[in-house]
């Protein structure tokens, strides 16, 4: 197939572009570059990387902006694509604290753009990257070992963050033209994921980074609250079932997580492990928009893309120090 995929030269998209070509499909990757959550000159070495691994004939960049709603449509028509995977966003909880605006227009009126794009060049395939975070602040007060796992069927009603809202209003909005004009969409809550290439800013590289540098570990929170970590490879093999498989006028949402939970503290003590170096530790109060808890129930997820995590947490941590010895994006 001919697929593109917006926000290729990201983390989850770098790796999806290339899993896709090994699988025997053509790319066009779309990325504007953007400069605000972490470095520019990161991702434009990620999009040499894949330009250096990936046949020419297999694979072709190009630099536009979501939110560039007719270049879009020139590109997407093009390359004659079937299927659109749109990955492109800002994400990160604190940073759309400090600036919604630029959250809502990446994330709303991006995702409109590529939407309307497609309508108009006749795509009627989208896989459309959601986030763990619209199930909002669950488990608050709870003994949070004890609550169950969320389910795509769960009300989804306050988001915890404008990132969350802008998440949650993007499966809204791909609902609506699935309903209105016969798109297939399958949106795919992403729970955590972490990895080789994984962003500067999120925890796992962050804390990895810190320890290994013999600086503080800054924790937010009592060290209590729990994620459901999930490997890159686990993602792009749910995220490459759900562009292979999604069906005209149907909308589907798809948790992909690692279905465990681990608790700060414990993350915290896996990294020691994993760099055989001790943490100097820093707590801070809890920060707004943080959530207590995310836990993924992954039934239907397996049952329509075959898909089952199998990365645990420690093989996962050591894939990652070991990118990070190697290489760690510090071209
Ligand atoms: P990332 O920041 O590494 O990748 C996003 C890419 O989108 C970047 O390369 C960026 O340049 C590009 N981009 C941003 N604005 C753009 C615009 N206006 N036009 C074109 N490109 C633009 O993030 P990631 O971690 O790879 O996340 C990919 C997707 O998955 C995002 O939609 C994110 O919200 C979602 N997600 C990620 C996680 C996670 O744990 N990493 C969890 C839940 C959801």
């Amino acid at each position: 197939m001919n697929v593109a995929v917006t926000g290729v030269a990201g983390f989850i998209g770098s790796h999806t572009a290339e899993a896709l070509v090994a699988r025997g499909h053509r790319v066009l990757g779309i990325d504007a570059f953007d400069d605000f959550l972490y470095a520019a000159k990161i991702k434009r070495s990620h999009a040499r990387g894949l330009a250096a691994r990936l046949p020419a004939k297999a694979f072709r960049l190009a630099e536009v902006d979501i939110c560039d709603g007719p270049a879009i449509a020139r590109e997407l028509a093009t390359e004659g694509i079937e299927v659109v995977c749109h990955l492109a966003a800002l994400a990160g909880v604190r940073p759309s604290i400090e600036d919604p605006k630029r959250y809502i227009r990446t994330n709303l009126d991006g995702t409109g753009a590529v939407l309307e794009a497609c309508r108009n060049t006749g795509i009627d395939r989208v896989v459309f990257a959601s986030s763990s975070s619209v199930y909002g602040a669950r488990g608050a007060g709870q003994d949070l070992t004890r609550v169950a796992a969320f389910r795509e069927d769960d009300p989804c009603l306050r988001p915890a963050s404008p990132y969350a809202a802008t998440k949650r209003a993007g499966e809204l909005l791909c609902s609506t033209y699935v309903d209105l004009f016969g798109l297939g969409i399958s949106a795919l809550r992403y729970f955590t994921v972490y990895g080789p290439r994984q962003r500067p800013d999120m925890a796992i590289h962050k804390f990895a980074r810190a320890i290994r540098d013999g600086r503080p570990v800054v924790l937010f929170g009592d060290g209590s609250s729990r994620r459901d970590y999930t490997f890159i490879d686990d993602i792009v093999a749910g995220t490459v079932a759900a562009i292979e498989r999604v069906t005209p006028a149907r909308f589907e949402i798809y948790n992909l997580g690692g279905t465990h939970t681990t608790s700060l503290a414990e993350l915290v003590g896996a990294l020691e492990a994993g760099l055989g170096k001790r943490a100097i530790r820093e707590h801070r109060p809890d920060q707004p928009g943080d959530v207590p808890l995310t836990f993924a129930a992954i039934d239907r997820a397996r049952e329509d893309l075959a898909y089952e995590p199998k990365i645990q947490l420690a093989d996962g941590i050591d894939a990652f120090v070991r990118w990070l010895s190697q290489d760690g994006d510090d071209r």
